[in-house]
Order: C-alpha cells, then structure tokens, then sequence
C-alpha cells in the first residue's frame, strides 16, 4: 500500500482504532482532537464500556468485528497480531492500517530519536532521556516505556508547543505498520530470537525490526551494534551508518581496558566505578545513548553527567535486598533467552537462577554454555517448567517450584554468604501474573517477608 498520496487529514474521516488499552485510547484522543470520526474496537468483553463511550464516537465490544471494515484509516494496536481473517479484508478494501506510533508522527515536526532492539531499549531510553535532562532542551520520552507518542503529541498541540524533542522507545509490534515514520537519528541495540509466537520466523522479527529504517535519508544517522550480525546481514538504509562496539575502537565511543569509556579522541569519558549499571550489556546500551547524545551534539559533560545519574530501571538486573551476604537480584523485565544470558554474564561465580513464565517459543538450551561454572543452583517455575526443563537437563541441580514463595524459600535454603539469588525468567509472565511488574513486586515482596522473618527469628533468639 502506498500512502504517500493518503490524505494525512482528520478532520470528519471516519478512522477505526483496534484496542482500547493505553495507546489505543491515546490514539482515540488524538483522533478526537483532530475532529476524526472514531470507531473503537474492542476484544475483550469485560471492559469498562463507559471508558470506550468516552473515547470513541462508535465502539464495539467482545469483537472485531466486519463493522471495522466501514472506515477509511485503521490504527492497531501493538497487542493485536495481523494473523485474522478481517486484516485480509481491509487489505482487499485498500484500506490503510497503520500503527499508533504512524498516526501519531504525522502530527508533530520535532525531530525524533528512536530506539529499538530485542533488549535493552528501556535502559537506554532511559540513559538518554538523563544525558538530555542534563541541557536545556524541551525532551519528550514516549513509546514503549509507557507514556503513548500520540499522548504526547495530543499535549503538544494543545498546549500550542513549538520546540521539542521526541526520544521515543519502539518495539517491533509498532514497527510493523509504518509507513512514512522516519527518525532523524535511530538505535538498533541488537537483535535477538524474541516473540516467535507471534512472527513464527525470524525473518518476519527481524523485518519488522528493520523498518525503523527503511524510510531514513542520507542526512539521519543509524546507530546499532557493529558486533550484532543479525542487524548487519539485514541492515539496509540510506542513512549514515554510525557503529557501537564493546570489543573495538571505532565510533563517537568506545570501551577499552574493561573499565572506561573514551570519546573518538582516546581521551576519557567516563569510567566503569562512575556507573551505576551492572553488566557489559550495559555499557553497549550506554556506548549507544552516548552516541546517540554525540552524534546530537551534546556535551560530553552533559553526557557524563547524563550517564552517572542513572540506575538500574525497576526489574531490570536490580539489586532488591541482601542478608547474610546474601543478596537478591530482580530482573523480571527479562522476558527471552538472550536477557538470560546476558543477566548471568553480569556475575562472576556463585549464583542461584529462578527462571521460568510463559514460553515465547525460545531456545533454552543456549543458556546451558553461559551457567557453568557459574551457577550452583537452577530454580524453575510457571507454566513452562517442564519444557525447560527437558531442555536444560544438566549437571547443575534443578528444581521445579511451585510458586514465586517456593522459589525464594528455596533459593535461600540452598545459598551461603556470598551468593547471589537473581530472578531472570526469559519468560513472559502472563501464566501467572499481569505483567513483568507484577511478577517483579511479588518477588520483591517474597524477598522482604523472607528477610523480615529471619530477622524476626535472630531477634527472639537474641532476646532469650
Ligand atoms: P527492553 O525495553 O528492550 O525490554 P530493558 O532495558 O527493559 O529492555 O531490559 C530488559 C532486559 O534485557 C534486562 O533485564 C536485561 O537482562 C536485558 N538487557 C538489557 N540491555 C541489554 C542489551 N544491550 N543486550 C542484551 N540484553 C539486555
């Protein structure tokens, strides 16, 4: 479909957006705001119908229904896979479905940085969201991380703003349906087996991925990994390449000795004790935002200054409590095989793994070549315990726990002062919970009745 001819006008067009969660309702507002006439489809039959009575000018609920079929723009949201029968039907009809990230772009001029990648998207998001913090210029922070574009975008063209910034986090879903989305500046962090449930190749993830750049010109910059060979095989842009690396001296950036960062002149950035982020994994997300920040003119001040005041985002490889020297890492937000790997190459020796959730298809036994030696003790646990388990068999102890409570009992019954209790499941965690949140606070929450009941009991021992 081309919509370089589509007429980018709202007003009074008859627009249909495909689910009512969070950017889903944005997009509804935006819409509204620009006089569309919007019809908003729902799935699910428990939802609120005064929120979709608020947003929309027709909805539907329980269903996607033919009705979608009688409007001239579809907007879908990230959650709803194109695999349904209505989605060839609109096709047929010629009319345009786009994603929310799409609509959304059409009404702002501010210059954009996107990130992308399998991991590491939030925390670099992040890293950059605090290098820009640190100079005078009007950020906006959207996308993925959880504030919609199209919110601020509505926000902007109320509040009449007329410079701005957007660093916008994106994720392969949203990726799918652009059409004229184009960064000034993107990141391609690395790509990775993700979401194989959904795309069922990865030359389909990988496709959605690389759309972030399919519409760049020579005069925008694409920053990505030059150690990644999924993104160089598939690489293909006719923006200017700008490459990261953890192992070589080349870019705006670069990591030498195991223990700084230095700009394109050998001279010092910032070192490894100035950072409060575990893990090489996090000096590529912070070599791509430092490049990123570079490559937008910012100071090296503002960018050193940038990277010290971030820490790790919540369930991102975070240290949540110790005792006895024991401490607790909780990395709930690591959601496929590869966070895994690079969760347990962040540590040394001596540690205790809690992974499993819901399944998204990946390859498990990749993991066993990065355990050994380094961790004494597998805990398993949710709905793919068994699968995992068949793929992982091996000489490191394994056992399958019954809940999130079972798992930290189990883990602390078997650790000694100096071991490291990390939950990274690789999983979602819809078996069991709402979302990687709810997982994290549970295990965050395990973790403090554990320790509170240790210290209870050495009290009374003390007392008597
Ligand atoms: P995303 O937003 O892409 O899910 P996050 O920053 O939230 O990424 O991190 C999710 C998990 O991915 C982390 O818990 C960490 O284990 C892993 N991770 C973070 N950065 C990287 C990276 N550059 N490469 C590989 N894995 C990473």
């Amino acid at each position: 479909m081309n919509l370089i001819s589509l007429n980018k006008s709202m007003k009074n067009k008859k627009v249909a957006v495909l689910g009512a969660g969070k950017s889903g309702l944005s997009a509804c507002k935006l819409l509204k705001k620009l006089e569309a006439k919007v019809f908003l489809s729902e799935k699910n039959k428990n939802y609120n119908i005064k929120e979709l009575e608020k947003n929309s000018d027709r909805f539907e609920l329980g269903v996607h229904s033919e009705k979608i079929l009688d409007n001239e723009l579809i907007v879908i949201s990230p959650g709803i896979s194109k695999n349904k029968d209505i989605f060839k039907k609109a096709k047929n009809k010629n009319i345009p479905i786009i994603s929310e990230l799409e609509l959304s772009s059409w009404f702002t001029h501010f210059p954009i940085i996107a990130i992308t990648g399998s991991n590491g998207k939030t925390t670099t998001t992040k890293i950059l969201e605090n290098i820009f913090k640190e100079t005078d210029l009007n950020v906006f922070i959207s996308g993925n991380i959880g504030i919609p574009f199209s919110e601020i975008v509505l926000n902007n063209i109320e509040k009449n703003v007329k410079n701005g910034l957007h660093i916008i986090e994106v994720s392969s879903f949203q990726l799918e349906d652009i059409f004229d989305f184009s960064p000034n500046i993107a990141i391609i962090l690395n790509i990775s087996e993700d979401h194989l449930d959904r795309y069922h190749s990865m030359k389909n993830y990988i496709n959605a991925k690389m759309n972030i750049a399919k519409n760049m010109e020579k005069h925008d910059k694409l920053i990505f990994n030059s150690e990644d060979g999924l993104i160089l095989e598939n690489i293909k842009t006719k923006a200017e390449l700008v490459g990261f690396s953890l192992k070589k001296n080349i870019g705006e950036v670069f990591f030498m000795n195991k223990n700084k960062i230095y700009n394109s002149k050998e001279e010092k950035l910032i070192s490894i004790d100035e950072i409060n982020l575990l893990g090489d994994h996090n000096i590529l997300n912070i070599l791509a935002a430092a490049t990123a920040a570079k490559v937008y003119e910012i100071s090296e001040k503002n960018i050193r200054n940038g990277i010290q005041k971030t820490y790790p985002v919540d369930y991102r490889l975070q240290k949540v409590n110790e005792i006895n020297k024991i401490s607790f890492f909780n990395d709930s937000k690591s959601t496929n095989v590869d966070s895994i790997i690079v969760a347990v190459n962040s540590f040394h020796e001596n540690l205790i793994l809690i992974l499993g959730g819901r399944d998204k298809g990946g390859d498990f036994k990749k993991i066993i070549t990065h355990l050994k030696n380094k961790v004494k003790q597998i805990i398993i646990f949710g709905e793919s315990k068994k699968i995992i388990e068949m793929q992982i068999k091996e000489r490191i102890p394994i056992y399958i726990a019954n809940s999130m409570k079972d798992a930290i009992h189990f883990s602390f019954k078997n650790a000694k002062s100096g071991d490291s209790i990390l939950l990274s499941p690789g999983c979602t965690s819809y078996d069991m919970y709402d979302n990687f949140e709810h997982r994290g606070k549970d295990f965050n929450i395990e973790v403090s009745k554990l320790i509170l009941s240790k210290k209870k009991i050495k009290n009374i021992n003390y007392e008597l």
